[in-house]
């Protein structure tokens, strides 16, 4: 496959934009090569500039659950952009979507939407430390939470990949507030906390981890953060920005039955349109502006176009919970025909998967944790990587990132997919 026009728009994109892109990982640094310019995508498919076919494994970083341009998705946007695209006042839609979206998460009372996922995890903490009057945040390395100055501390995907885990920019003193600990280890994560008693406002998680490759919580991982968190007074936030309506209707919470303090969520829930939101129970939530003194604010947050996408996301995957089945069912077959052409071509591998979030990790180790993901070989990836490009498929430009499974998907694609790495993992 040719990519002659995606190169030509890249070299114009990267004379007024820093890199080319408006978000790193979209760059193809850490595998060479020019990004592919998107003309459309419809259901699995993603349309270049250069009249290429590929299918997508990325599905936008999450949200396209159910496919690109869901015609549910696309028609509540035209009609609603016909009546106005921002009003900076509330609307119907707002509270619709509010309500829904706390029917179908367990442990919250109420949401407040904001525009990006960032933003969600920039604001859960700060209601956590206003809420608890402590300064000090827990973090893991390797999770990422967005790009704010707080949570530059040893940050997985793009700040990884691009070498800027901890970001210059972010001051020192910021940077004291935030505990570094390790994925996966409790007793890490508890000497923390012996070592910082009284301090600790919130510790925030990917409970299933997504930004280092996806990497599954430990049996009892959660169980002891959450006990902790508990008999602490610290808070407990669930970053569910990747999976947050994806893994379960009610996320991570409801797949592992382990109740989270505060939620964020970003992706699914904004059906593709710029959107986050965190939530929690009334009397956490209760302390933020108007009715309490945590201040955040957003002269778009709620925006109708974005509310009325996420809500029609959020109606399909209430309505069809078979969804969630499919998904799973879909993303076991393709780790089990990957598993089986990599075994027979004699690849050193490790897959992971939870749910339709699946990454393949080229070492043969186990890989539970930011130290083991950054052992996978790079230079396979690389490989891997433009060799499916050429075959027609689209996984993220780096080792750290996660293939985002949708129901779009059809066997066959799934099939021509497990093909395609059989063919491309003869070159290795
Ligand atoms: N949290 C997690 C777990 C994420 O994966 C991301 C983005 N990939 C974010 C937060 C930040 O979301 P956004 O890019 O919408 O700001």
């Amino acid at each position: 496959m040719l990519y002659k026009r995606s190169s030509q728009l890249f070299a114009a994109a990267e004379k007024v934009i820093p890199g080319g892109v408006n978000s790193p990982v979209r760059a193809f640094k850490a595998v060479g090569g020019t990004p592919i310019f998107v003309k459309s995508a419809k259901g699995a498919y993603l349309y270049d500039e250069d009249g290429n076919k590929l299918i997508d494994y990325i599905n936008s970083w999450g949200p396209m659950v159910l496919g690109h341009a869901y015609q549910p998705v696309v028609d509540a946007v035209i009609e609603k952009a016909k009546l106005g695209t921002s009003f900076g006042m509330p609307t119907e839609l707002e509270t619709e979507i509010a309500a829904l979206a706390v029917s179908m998460v367990p442990n919250i009372d109420k949401i407040r939407f904001v525009n990006s996922g960032t933003e969600a995890c920039m604001s859960a903490i700060r209601l956590a430390r206003g809420f608890t009057k402590r300064d000090k945040i827990v973090k893991f390395a390797g999770c990422y939470h967005g790009h704010s100055d707080s949570f530059l501390i040893q940050a997985g995907s793009g700040a990884v990949t691009f070498g800027s885990p901890n970001s210059p920019g972010v001051t020192e003193g910021t940077a004291k507030d935030t505990l570094l600990a390790k994925y996966n280890d409790l007793e890490n994560v508890k000497t923390l906390v012996e070592a910082n008693k009284g301090e600790i406002a919130a510790i925030i998680i990917e409970a299933v981890a997504g930004n280092m490759g996806c990497i599954p919580p430990a049996k009892g991982f959660l169980e002891g953060l959450r006990e902790l968190c508990t008999a602490n007074g610290i808070l407990l936030i669930f970053d569910e920005v990747m999976t947050g309506f994806r893994l379960a209707r009610g996320g991570v919470q409801e797949l592992y039955g382990i109740d989270a303090d505060i939620v964020t969520f970003g992706k699914v829930i904004g059906g593709g349109l710029p959107v986050g939101a965190f939530a929690a129970r009334e009397e956490i939530m209760n302390y933020l502006a108007p009715l309490g003194p945590v201040y955040q604010a957003g002269t778009l947050s709620g925006n109708p176009l974005a509310m009325a996408a996420g809500l029609a996301m959020l109606k399909a995957l209430d309505n069809d919970r078979a969804i969630f089945t499919r998904l799973e069912e879909k993303t076991a077959y393709l780790e089990a025909g990957i598993d089986k052409v990599l075994k027979a071509n004699n690849v050193v591998f490790t897959i992971n998967r939870v749910g339709s979030m699946i990454s393949v990790h080229f070492d043969e180790n186990p890989v539970t944790d930011f130290q083991t993901a950054a052992k996978g070989d790079n230079e396979t990836f690389k490989k891997f990587f433009h060799g499916l490009l050429q075959e027609g498929i689209y996984i993220a430009p780096s080792a750290y990132e996660t293939w985002f499974i949708t129901d779009a998907l059809t066997y066959e694609d799934l099939d021509f997919t497990i093909n395609a790495i059989d063919k491309v993992s003869k070159t290795f």
